[in-house]
């Protein structure tokens, strides 16, 4: 390693001094997830700050590397140091409190802090895309008025003239082409007198303003109601307060929490201050996006259908301050907002707010981080709060329940039908997807002209394909899953890594041969049995094989708003925050798919997509009726939500957790080991298990530990998986767990690739 030479020598005379030097602390975007400590060259030193990327020497042969400068302060002087090469950025890329937000994230999660800090500011963001040079004229600064005029006196023409006269008429720079309109004259005239010195031209880079959503701007006619109001009162006073706090907004569905949530913003921005608001997937919640885009002036929308440019832009209005309002996906938390109020999470138990790649960090809970490292109310709204929220909501002292028990302008809760579709298969010949019941509804509502949502919650035709001679089902080539039959490819498709195949005509297994016959039911032979049963009905399908854009499900919902067709089929999509005044009936053909999950969850998940599809129904005029088909009549989950009891299931369920030592009641972490080869997997899951075992009681960390098994989907993509489950009784357990196996590189199996899954919402 090159030392720095010391060009510095001590003068014998002087009294020895204590030399400093400027030391940063650098974490690098390289696969080693550690910090580290460089001199910063003194030229250097004035514009360097924490949050900007910076260029180091790394390793051994002291290539170029870049990593995130995390903090800088002088020290004393350490010739061991290498001296860092050179800026990336200009200006910090995160804020000091987003960069110990990053640290937090990175520390609770088990995540490669470099690699976090890297993925919270998005790349268009980082190389700041969009920005275009714009060119702007002014007077210069050293030449006086009258001194202008003499020089002008002697050789300027017209054209020239109108340009000073035009540029003196304003305050300040011009913008070029402005310039250009306003004098009437050639951009090469300007050129001109910028030669001679009697203008000056300067080049700044900008970023054009964020495109705003394409909405309708209206003001609600309605007054609020007095749960509204009071729910507001607080939560604007907590606004007020700035301090932290979370408010678990629990309302039915229909009751008017998006309201809640405007004046909660207005309070905010009252105050001069910006606001963030959640929602789980731009998709899904297009509707309640735009409206609430409607009631404000600067908003902007963060998720994943934003082109580079897009996002660039958006994310620098944010960071100048001239957005007031941030309406997005996970990736929003993370908005650059310096001047924060409150922090709204949308459906807060949805879970596509867990990210699925490192950092897997669950947007939710980063939220309440962030309120907490910035002093400042977060919002939890949901029909059917997770249980861990609810939990903390009935426990923790800065968590405050806020309930909106009635729908607005005195609705009815929609009237729920329950269909033990073993009694209808036995009174029924035939194989009959839709029941009775479920047919009756829909022959009403097309007569009535009303409007029906049907909901399956699972993609393609046929949920799998098998022989009839020997039961085997056809499976992916790469993944321990069954493959699901679309009729709109006519291929097999595997839900879990994209392959599609053509259908064997007969049995894949040797010798067997024998027919093959589809099982199951998905979205689209529903969508099938709708058009044969209902002729004139008009019908549109919603799941993601129907949806390839976000400007398609605008589409469709825009259509069915407007009342282009009848009934709506589609998957858990069709469940989500959507508010159709028409919709007098919503069939869930079948409850029970969440229930077959290999999952502590599933319960959960059941209850509550039932009583979201359910919440479609009835907001309107036109009142609602729901019929809910399932095998599993008499589990508490499928009962519950039919009654629409949230808190009879909560306190059966919170039961049940507690009596497995499941969370909320305690903290799980998941690790999932994968590999080619099986052999590997099962030694390195023993040793893992063993190692995490000795780690855990030499540092006095309890920890339930489960063996080593193979994941519920047990292949994906070719690849083995291995599960191992950590459960802890406190989350500051968990920390430290987390913290001993970094340090002690227990994070490396010697397996393929070895994820550590915080909090997982998945158990797949
Ligand atoms: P939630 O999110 O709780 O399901 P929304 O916020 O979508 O409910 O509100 C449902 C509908 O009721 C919306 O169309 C909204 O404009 C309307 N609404 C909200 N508050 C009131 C009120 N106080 N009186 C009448 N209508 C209201
Ligand atoms: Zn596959």
């Amino acid at each position: 390693m090159a030392r720095r030479r010391d060009s510095f020598t001590p003068s014998l005379l002087n009294a020895p001094e204590v030399r400093t030097a400027l030391v940063a602390t650098i974490a690098p975007l390289a696969p080693i997830d550690q910090t580290f400590s460089y001199l910063v060259p003194e030229p250097l030193g004035a514009a360097l700050r924490p949050g900007m990327r910076v260029e180091i020497p790394f390793g051994r042969k002291e290539r170029r590397a870049v990593g995130f400068c995390i903090a800088v302060s002088r020290q004393a002087w350490d010739s061991t140091l290498k001296e860092l090469y050179g800026l990336v950025d200009e200006r910090p890329v995160l804020s000091e409190r987003l960069l110990e937000l990053g640290r937090w994230v990175s520390r609770y999660y088990g995540a490669h802090l470099g690699r976090t800090l890297d993925l919270m500011v998005p790349a268009a963001a980082k190389r700041r895309a969009g920005r275009r040079r714009v060119r702007y004229v002014r007077l210069p600064e050293s030449v006086s008025g009258d001194q202008n005029a003499g020089r002008e006196g002697r050789a300027i023409r017209a054209g020239q003239q109108a340009i000073l006269d035009a540029l003196r008429a304003r305050d300040g720079p011009v913008r070029f082409d402005e310039l250009c309109a306003a004098a009437g004259c050639k951009p090469a005239t300007i050129g001109t007198l910028a030669k001679k010195g009697l203008v000056e031209i300067e080049t700044r880079w900008e970023a054009a303003a964020p495109e705003q959503p394409a909405v309708v701007r209206h003001e609600p006619p309605f007054e609020l109601n007095d749960d509204q109001r009071a729910a507001i009162e607080q939560i604007g006073a907590a606004v007020s307060a700035r301090q932290f706090s979370v408010h678990v907004l629990f309302g039915v569905t229909g009751s008017g929490k998006t309201e809640v949530y405007v004046a909660a913003i207005r309070g905010a921005l009252a105050q001069g201050r910006q606001a963030i608001l959640l929602v789980p997937e731009i998709a899904l919640t297009t509707q309640t996006a735009q409206r609430l885009a409607a009631r404000f002036d600067r908003v902007a929308m963060l998720h994943s259908g934003l082109s580079e440019v897009q996002r660039s832009r958006a994310w620098a209005a944010i960071e100048g301050g001239a957005v007031q309002v941030v309406i997005g996906t996970r990736s929003a938390v993370f908005a650059p907002c310096s001047n924060l109020g409150v922090i709204i999470v949308d459906e807060e138990a949805e879970p596509s707010y867990k990210n699925q790649q490192s950092p897997r960090f669950h947007t939710r809970d980063v939220a309440i981080t962030r309120g907490h490292l910035e002093s400042l109310p977060v919002v939890l709204g949901s029909a059917a709060p997770s249980l861990e929220t609810w939990h903390n909501a009935l426990t923790r002292r800065h968590y405050h329940l806020i309930r909106l028990p009635h729908r607005v302008r005195g609705l009815a809760m929609p009237s729920v039908h329950l269909v033990d579709m073993r009694d209808e298969h036995h009174a029924r010949r035939g194989v009959h997807m839709l029941s009775r019941a479920m047919e009756w509804h829909l022959n009403r509502v097309l007569e009535r002209g009303e409007q029906a949502v049907l909901l399956l919650n699972r993609r393609g035709y046929a949920s799998y394909l098998c022989c009839r001679r020997c039961n085997t089902a056809v499976c992916c080539p790469h993944c321990s899953v069954r493959m699901v039959f679309h009729t709109t490819t006519g291929l097999a498709h595997c839900h879990y890594c994209h392959e599609k195949l053509s259908v064997p005509a007969r049995c894949p297994t040797v010798a067997c041969e024998g027919n093959l016959v589809r099982f199951g039911i998905g979205v689209q032979r529903v969508e099938e049995e709708v058009s044969q049963k209902f002729p004139g009905a008009r019908v549109r399908r919603m799941d993601s094989d129907a949806m390839k854009s976000p400007a398609d499900y605008a589409e469709t919902l825009g259509a069915f708003e407007r009342k282009e067709f009848d009934i709506l089929i589609g998957t858990q999509m069709v469940a989500k925050g959507l508010d159709f005044p028409f919709v007098s009936f919503v069939g869930v053909v079948s409850a029970d798919t969440a229930l077959a999950l290999n999952d502590f969850r599933a319960e959960e998940r059941t209850f509550q997509l039932v009583l979201q599809v359910a919440g479609r129904s009835g907001r309107g005029d036109v009142g609602g009726h729901v019929v809910v088909q399932t095998f599993a009549a008499d589990t508490a989950a499928v009962q519950h939500a039919v009654e629409g009891d949230y808190e009879g299931f909560a306190t059966v369920e919170l039961a049940r957790r507690k009596k497995l030592r499941l969370p909320p009641f305690t903290r799980l972490m998941r690790l999932v080991l994968s590999d080619p080869k099986v052999t590997r997997l099962q030694k390195a899951g023993a040793a893992l298990v063993q190692a995490l075992r000795d780690l855990f009681t030499r540092h006095g960390i309890i920890a339930r530990l489960t063996e080593p098994a193979p994941a519920p989907i047990s292949r994906l993509r070719d690849l083995y998986r291995y599960d191992v489950q950590a459960y802890f009784p406190t989350a500051e357990a968990m920390l430290k767990g987390i913290e001993v196996m970094k340090s002690e590189g227990l994070l490396r199996a010697g397996v393929k690739s070895l994820v550590v899954d915080v909090d997982p919402v998945s158990l797949q």
